[in-house]
C-alpha cells in the first residue's frame, strides 16, 4: 500500500522563539504520562487530556507546577476546544488491558472511533501533526509470524476482544482518511506489549498481574498452559521509538515493541526469580480469543528511525518490581 496525501507540510517552525506544543489525550495513563515527561524534556508545551477511566492523577501530580504543563479533565469523544496554536497531537487516549476493554466496551469502541475523529479535527484545524497509538492488537490472533506491518490481521470482530480491535483498526483507517483526504500529516505506531512503572497493579495485564502476586507470594495465574508467547518492551524504549516516528516523514504503521519472545509460563518463572518469591505457578482457564503468539518484526522502525530496544528485560523488570514494591 502506497499512501498519497494530498499535501506534504514539511515539519512547521512557526518561530525560532516558539516552544512546540504538543497535546496528549490519555496524558494521564501509564504510556501517555511517559510520553509528556519527555516531551518536557524535549522541550515542549504539553497540554495532557484524560478523563481518569482508566488513567491516574498520581502518574502526572509530579508535573503540578510545571508552566510547560497544562492539564484539562476532558472526554476526547466530546468537541476538542483549545486556544492557540498546536503543533503536534498524539491521540494515546483508551483503556488497553484486557480487563478494562471488556468492562468498557462501550467506552473503548468511543474513544478509538469518535476520539480518535475529534482528535484528527483538533489536529486539522490546528494543523498539526498526528500521531495515533494503535496495537499489535489489530493483528489479533496472529498467522503470520513475526508480524509485519504489511499482514492484515486475524480479528473476532464479535469477540469479547473486538471492542479493542476493531476500534484501533478503525482509527488506523480514519488516520489514513484524514491523511489523503485533508491532507493531515499522520503517523500510526503499532504499540506490542509494553511494561514499567505507573502500569495500574490491578489492571489485569500479566506484567502488574505476576509481579503483584509474586510480590505477596501469591500463586502466580497463568492462563491456559502458559505455551502463549509476547514480547515485552520497557517503556522508555518505546516512547522514545514513538517519539523518532513522530519526527519522522513516513506515515503508515510502524510496530514499535520489543522482539524478545517467551512464553507465559517462561514469563512466570523469569519474575518469581526476579522477586525472589516463594509464589507456585497454578493455571487457569485461558480467556476466549486470546492471541497464541506475539512479536513483532522491527525491520521498518530500525531502517526508518534507526531504533531498537536497548533495555534487557531483566533491567527493565528491576525497576518495574522496585516500582510494584510500594503499591502492594
Ligand atoms: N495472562 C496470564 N495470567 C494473568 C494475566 C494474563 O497468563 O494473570 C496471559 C494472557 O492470557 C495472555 C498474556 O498473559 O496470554 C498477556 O496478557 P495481557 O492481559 O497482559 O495482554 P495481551 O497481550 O493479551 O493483550
Amino acid at each position: 500500500m502506497k499512501s498519497k496525501p494530498k499535501s506534504h507540510r514539511a515539519p512547521k517552525q512557526r518561530s525560532q522563539t516558539h516552544k512546540p506544543v504538543s497535546v496528549v489525550t490519555g496524558a494521564a495513563g501509564f504510556l501517555g504520562s511517559h510520553l509528556t515527561d519527555l516531551l518536557l524534556k524535549h522541550g515542549h508545551q504539553v497540554i495532557g487530556i484524560d478523563n481518569f477511566v482508566t488513567g491516574s492523577v498520581d502518574n502526572i501530580s509530579h508535573l503540578a507546577g510545571n508552566p510547560d504543563f497544562k492539564f484539562l479533565q476532558q472526554d476526547v469523544t466530546e468537541f476538542l476546544y483549545l486556544p492557540g496554536p498546536v503543533d503536534y497531537v498524539w491521540h494515546f487516549a483508551s483503556p488497553a488491558s484486557p480487563v478494562d476493554y471488556l468492562e468498557l466496551p462501550i467506552q473503548t469502541l468511543k474513544v478509538g472511533s469518535l476520539g480518535t475523529h475529534k482528535a484528527l479535527g483538533l489536529a486539522r484545524e490546528k494543523k498539526a501533526r498526528f500521531l495515533v497509538a494503535s496495537t499489535s492488537e489489530i493483528y489479533g490472533d496472529p498467522a503470520v509470524h513475526p508480524q509485519t506491518e504489511e499482514y492484515w490481521g486475524n480479528v473476532n470482530t464479535i469477540g469479547p476482544r473486538g471492542c479493542y480491535d476493531e476500534a484501533k483498526r478503525f482509527a488506523e483507517a480514519m488516520t489514513m482518511a484524514y491523511n489523503r483526504e485533508h491532507g493531515v500529516e499522520t503517523r500510526i505506531v503499532r504499540i506490542f506489549n509494553t511494561y514499567g512503572p505507573r502500569m495500574r497493579l490491578r489492571d489485569g495485564r500479566v506484567v502488574p498481574a505476576f509481579i503483584g502476586q509474586a510480590l505477596s507470594n501469591k500463586p502466580i495465574t497463568v492462563f491456559g498452559d502458559g505455551s502463549q508467547t509476547r514480547s515485552f518492551c520497557f517503556v522508555s524504549d518505546l516512547i522514545e521509538g514513538i517519539y523518532r516516528l513522530m519526527m519522522s516523514g513516513y506515515d503508515l504503521p510502524v510496530n514499535i515493541g520489543n522482539p524478545h519472545e517467551l512464553t507465559m509460563l517462561e514469563f512466570a518463572r523469569e519474575i518469581i526469580a526476579a522477586t525472589g518469591s516463594r509464589s507456585k505457578v497454578i493455571f487457569k482457564p485461558l480467556p476466549q480469543d486470546d492471541p497464541k503468539q506475539r512479536k513483532p518484526d522491527i525491520t521498518k522502525a530500525r531502517k526508518l528511525l534507526k531504533w531498537q530496544p536497548a533495555v534487557p528485560l531483566a533491567k527493565g523488570l528491576e525497576s518495574t518490581i522496585k516500582y510494584f514494591r510500594t503499591r502492594v
